[in-house]
């Protein structure tokens, strides 16, 4: 039986993360799958609340055919510890699937196993594009699974994103 992790901050989840948990699935018994940075909320590049993005994520892998966990992970100040962080708020496993060199370096260095999970169409799926989508007004909705669109209309997601960017003195998507 194979374990398998994956982590991303999912600000919002979109058809490229998507896309990537599908091929693990294909490759593992079951998943992992962590919200990181699951402290931040209502900031320009990090919107989402932990809350709303595991709704985000279970819901729109209703169908996933392997057994599945979503489960917040919250940043800490030192690197050196994270991934022993990680390991007490997840169930055991046995290899980890990051695209992150810092997330790759960390976990191979505690003597995970780590393969690389490249982004499907990378130039088209993006939280950034799609952060900048949403407050310029533009056509988002295509780019994220249904079960997202669905958590961001019910929070007012959109609404919320334009404020707290306007209200950054620091503007940085
Ligand atoms: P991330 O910070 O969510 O994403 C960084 C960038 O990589 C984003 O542009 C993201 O695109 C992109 N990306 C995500 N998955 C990708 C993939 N499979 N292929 C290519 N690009 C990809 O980083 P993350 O790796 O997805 O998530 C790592 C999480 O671990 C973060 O929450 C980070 O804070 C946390 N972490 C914490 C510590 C600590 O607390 N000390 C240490 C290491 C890592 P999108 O915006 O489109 O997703």
């Amino acid at each position: 039986m194979t374990r398998a992790f994956y982590i991303g901050r999912f600000q919002p989840y979109h058809f490229g993360h998507h896309a990537v948990i599908m091929r693990i699935a294909e490759e593992v018994d079951e998943l992992v799958i962590g919200i990181g940075s699951a402290q931040k909320s209502h900031e320009d590049t990090d919107p989402f609340t932990a809350g709303e993005r595991v709704l985000m994520v279970y819901n729109a892998l209703e169908h996933l055919p392997i057994r599945h966990y979503v489960l917040p992970i919250e940043d800490v100040r030192y690197n050196s510890i994270w991934v022993h962080h990680v390991a007490s708020r997840t169930p055991r496993f046995d290899v980890v699937y990051s695209n992150n060199p810092l997330v790759i370096q960390l976990f191979r260095e505690a003597g995970f196993s780590v393969k690389e999970s490249p982004l499907y169409v990378r130039e088209r799926y993006s939280g950034t594009e799609i952060r900048r989508r949403m407050i310029e007004g533009k056509k988002w909705e295509h780019l994220v699974p249904k079960p997202v669109v669905d958590v961001i209309k019910d929070c007012d997601g959109v609404e919320r994103l334009r404020n707290v960017s306007a209200n950054e003195s620091n503007f940085s998507l």
